[in-house]
């Protein structure tokens, strides 16, 4: 199974997930033209898309893709905020697990100042991988066993926000609202070592903050404490 990030920040999201014959989209937050292009012109080769949420930079190309035939699977909440009235746009729910092809998918309540945000416990069928992928939240209730790969957001240090908020460089008032919104790297390390690693073989650090984040060093601290190869996407 091939976890690709095509794009991972503020500024965007997109991904695949692949097993060989069937791949997914997880996120659609550029622009349609953008999502075409970084996908090779085509969209047909798409199974369905997996939506956290509905902030733009997740959801930007959701109504193109739907009208270019791709199925999104996203909660009543997020279809709500972005008015996704089309037969392609399905309802899911936290704790309700569905199936679609080669993939079963469990959605997970995420924590976000966004209605409705899910996090995604993937498992294809084909290879018998499981992947977690978990953005925009800041922190998840749930532990897990027998991932094979981690997609994690990693969005900011405690100590780089708060230089930043000293300097001027960050208001006060985002740092407030980073705290209850995205994952710090103090928190994914807190999780990581909540969760049974064992089989773990790749670790995605998503969703970087431009200006509150070391790329380097998350990768460095990450690989420490875990022992796993961890990847920073969209770098
Ligand atoms: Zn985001
Ligand atoms: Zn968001």
């Amino acid at each position: 199974m091939e976890f690709v990030a095509y794009a991972s920040s503020s500024k965007g999201n997109l991904y695949t997930l692949s097993d060989g014959q069937e791949r997914i989209l997880i996120e659609c937050g550029l622009p349609i033209r953008e999502v075409k292009k970084l996908l090779g012109f085509s969209l047909s080769g798409i199974s369905f898309c997996l939506l956290s949420h509905g902030h733009s930079d997740h959801s930007k190309a959701a109504a193109d893709i739907m009208r270019a035939g791709v199925d999104i699977y996203t909660s009543q909440g997020t279809i709500d905020a972005l008015k996704l009235h089309s037969h392609r746009a399905h309802v899911i729910r936290a704790g309700k697990q569905f199936a679609s092809g080669n993939w079963i998918v469990l959605p997970i309540e995420a924590q976000h100042d966004a209605p409705e945000a899910l996090a995604f416990l993937v498992y294809n069928k084909t290879t018998r991988k499981r992947m977690l992928f978990a953005t925009d939240t800041y922190y998840l209730k749930n532990a897990f066993a027998g991932l094979d790969i981690i997609a994690v957001e990693c969005n900011y240090a405690a100590d780089i926000l708060q230089s930043n908020v000293e300097s001027g460089a960050v208001p006060a008032a985002m740092k407030n609202r980073l705290l209850k919104s995205h994952f710090s790297l103090e928190n994914v390390k807190k999780f990581l070592k909540a969760n049974d690693l064992n089989k773990v073989q790749e670790i995605w650090l998503v969703h970087l903050s431009d200006g509150n984040s070391d790329a380097e060093r998350f990768k460095r601290e990450i690989q420490e404490l875990t022992g796993k190869p961890t990847y920073i996407a969209g770098v």
